[in-house]
């Protein structure tokens, strides 16, 4: 099961990423989420908030423990995740606790990747998951390499 990276281990984001950083495919920053984390089509949270299935919400608030993440108890219509990027929903409890989301979107980036303070950057996502970190490290250095090459 797989979902936005402030609910998930640093190994399956790290995997998540690494995926797209050994093969040629063009990184575009547009089509990552802001932390540089892609979001699986089967992710059991936004599968719940698109049903609006109130048991799977409330399956998906208890595994991924955002009461105790972020002290706030079960409420179907904010327990919800319609991915990162959806401007149009209405941001769920996830996405609005997340630094930095709200940081890229500040400076107007589609991604961190984009950010030249990404390496000494000390945002809390990072921190709990150094493994990811590193990933989206490498993968901006990539970023890099493929913008300048074309
Ligand atoms: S930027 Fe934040 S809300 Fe978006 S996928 Fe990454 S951790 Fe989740
Ligand atoms: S400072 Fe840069 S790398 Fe850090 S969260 Fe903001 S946009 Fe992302």
């Amino acid at each position: 099961m797989v979902c936005c990276a402030l609910m998930m281990s640093s190994r399956i984001l790290a995997g998540n990423s690494l995926g797209k950083l050994f093969n040629n495919e063009k990184i575009d920053p547009g089509k990552l989420n802001f932390c540089g984390y892609t979001c699986p089509a089967d992710c059991k949270f936004y599968i719940a908030s698109v049903e609006n299935d109130e048991t799977g919400k409330k399956e998906a608030f208890k595994i991924w423990k955002i009461k105790e993440r972020f002290g706030v108890d079960f409420d179907p219509d904010t327990s919800v995740c319609w991915k990162c990027k959806d401007m149009l929903k209405p941001e769920g409890v996830v996405i609005q606790n997340c630094t930095v989301r709200a940081c890229a979107i500040e400076k107007g980036y589609e991604a961190c990747i984009e950010c030249d303070k990404l390496t000494t950057c000390d945002k809390d996502l990072w921190k709990r998951f150094p493994d990811f970190f590193n990933a989206v490290i490498e993968m901006q250095i990539k970023y890099k390499q493929q913008s300048a090459s074309f």
